[in-house]
């Protein structure tokens, strides 16, 4: 799908349906891809002609998602590749897919570009909330500049229920997307 403008959107969260780790390839970079291998192995990833890829499960979702009280869940937590980090959002330099005034975002006095995919079920539409210019997309912004690794508005909000019960049982080690 053409990605929109942020401005189009009230406010973006993830839901968990898991639908952006079953239906897309995941690209890595290089330091991405040999971190991985060095804790998981080569055979969770995959190669294509000249690009390396998180491999995928026999029913074509993400090797690395798991379902935990009826949401998907990434176990990659700590090392999620930044494509996964910055879905479904697109941040650019210039704008690209049309309608830039409706995409520029001032951050910090560096004019930016940012898009969305509509395909997300996570996006509510309408007038953007506060929390979605102060809080949403400037931490995407962050995560793309390589300003920013923890994700707190970037990330569905099962991954606090899990890190409350991670710290108070120690059952999991991982949290969600
Ligand atoms: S980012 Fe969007 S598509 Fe992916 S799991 Fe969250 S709500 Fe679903
Ligand atoms: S977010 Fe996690 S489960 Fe989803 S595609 Fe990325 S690594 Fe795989």
């Amino acid at each position: 799908m053409i990605p929109l403008p942020w401005s189009y959107v009230n406010l973006w969260r993830c839901i968990g349906c898991g639908l952006c780790c079953i239906n897309y390839d995941v690209v890595l970079k290089f330091d991405e891809w040999l971190r991985i291998v060095q804790r998981f192995g080569v055979g969770v990833t995959r190669a294509g002609l000249n690009k390396l890829y998180l491999g995928k499960k026999p029913d074509g979702s993400c090797i690395f998602l798991s379902r935990i009280d009826g949401k998907y869940v990434c176990t990659l937590q700590g090392m999620k590749p930044i494509a996964c980090k910055l879905w479904p959002f697109r941040i650019l330099n210039r704008p690209k897919y049309g309608k830039a005034r409706e995409a520029l975002f001032n951050y910090k006095r560096r004019r930016l570009y940012v898009y969305i995919d509509p395909s997300c079920p996570g996006i509510r539409w309408g007038k953007p909330s506060p929390i979605m210019v102060n809080h949403v997309i400037p931490e995407f912004i962050e995560i793309a500049l390589g300003i920013r690794k923890k994700q707190v508005y970037s990330t569905g909000r099962l991954l606090y229920s899990l890190d409350v019960r991670r710290k108070t049982s120690g059952l999991f080690a991982h949290r969600k997307m």
